[in-house]
């Protein structure tokens, strides 16, 4: 793994609207070594101009906290800020662990709450940051994404990625918290029949989304990085349509209360009351 310490002009990204309901982007590391083999990150420019490979590499970004103080307090001043952190890393891969910029990003946002704040990993290790995430009570949702039950399906699409049963327990330690928790079925992987039942009473409240829906481009980026390949390959080609993602659909719709299961966009939508309604 290449670890690159830099300083970067600004830490809060404005969303130009690509996000819906944001207002920014807040992502403390570029590049992500979980590496997941979907990631549409890995068509963006970001990668692309790279010349190593996604995945290799994580750029470390130094005077984080300090920086955001100050743009936080500017871009307070011209309405409600939102804030989606992160859109093209995770914030808790394992350089988190030593570096602790999200940690100190979010110490921040403790001392200057935005109106609302998306936090979007694939790693147990946001745990550790519970007595600061709980200071920001209703103005913060966190999203783990979970995409399917099966391990070795897991193992298959994000090796480097943390196992399913530690996104699970982290999940229940955030809502044990009182944290508005949310697993993320994103993007929906093969899973067995009972993935919906496995997740209900651990979560409220479930996303579920699909590399047609989410990747940005309508299927285009995925089909580009050959993830239909892999499925070919494991012989799980009737996953790659959209009728699978019908079939769960209907199983999450069944296990889950109403107005609880969310679908693509819509589940990373903020919380609208915390925005005075402005943000969507
Ligand atoms: S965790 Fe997210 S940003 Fe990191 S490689 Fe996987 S999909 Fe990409």
């Amino acid at each position: 793994m290449d670890i690159t310490h830099k300083v970067p002009s600004k830490v809060l990204t404005p969303t130009g609207g690509f996000l819906t309901g944001y207002t920014h982007t807040l992502n403390p590391y570029v590049g992500c070594s979980f590496a997941c083999s979907f990631c549409y990150v890995r068509q963006m420019p970001v990668s692309l101009f790279r010349k190593a490979e996604w995945g290799t590499w994580v750029d470390v970004k130094q005077q984080a906290a300090e920086k955001l103080r100050k743009e936080l307090r500017s871009a307070k001043k011209k309405g409600p800020v939102t804030i989606f952190m992160s859109s093209a890393t995770d914030p808790y891969q394992p350089v988190e662990y030593r570096e602790q910029v999200t940690r100190g990003l979010l110490e921040v946002l403790v001392e200057e709450p935005p109106a609302f704040l998306f936090v979007q990993t694939r790693s147990p290790l946001v745990v550790r940051d519970l007595d600061l995430l709980v200071r920001l009570r209703e103005r913060v949702r966190v999203s783990i994404t979970v995409e399917t039950d099966l391990e070795e399906m897991r193992r298959q699409f994000t090796p480097a990625a943390p196992p399913l049963a530690a996104r699970i327990k982290a999940l229940a330690a955030c809502r044990n918290a009182g944290l508005d928790v949310q697993a993320a079925v994103s993007p929906l992987l093969p899973c067995s029949g009972s993935f919906a039942q496995k997740l209900r009473g651990v979560v409220d409240r479930v996303v579920l989304d699909t590399y047609q829906m989410g990747d940005g481009s309508g299927g285009k980026r995925t089909q580009r990085l050959g993830i239909d390949k892999l499925y070919q390959q494991l012989g799980a080609e009737e996953w790659y349509t959209g009728e699978a993602f019908q079939r769960v659909h209907a199983q999450f719709l069944e296990a889950f209360a109403d107005g609880t299961v969310f679908v693509s966009q819509e589940g990373f939508l903020p919380n609208r009351d915390e925005c005075g309604g402005q943000a969507e």
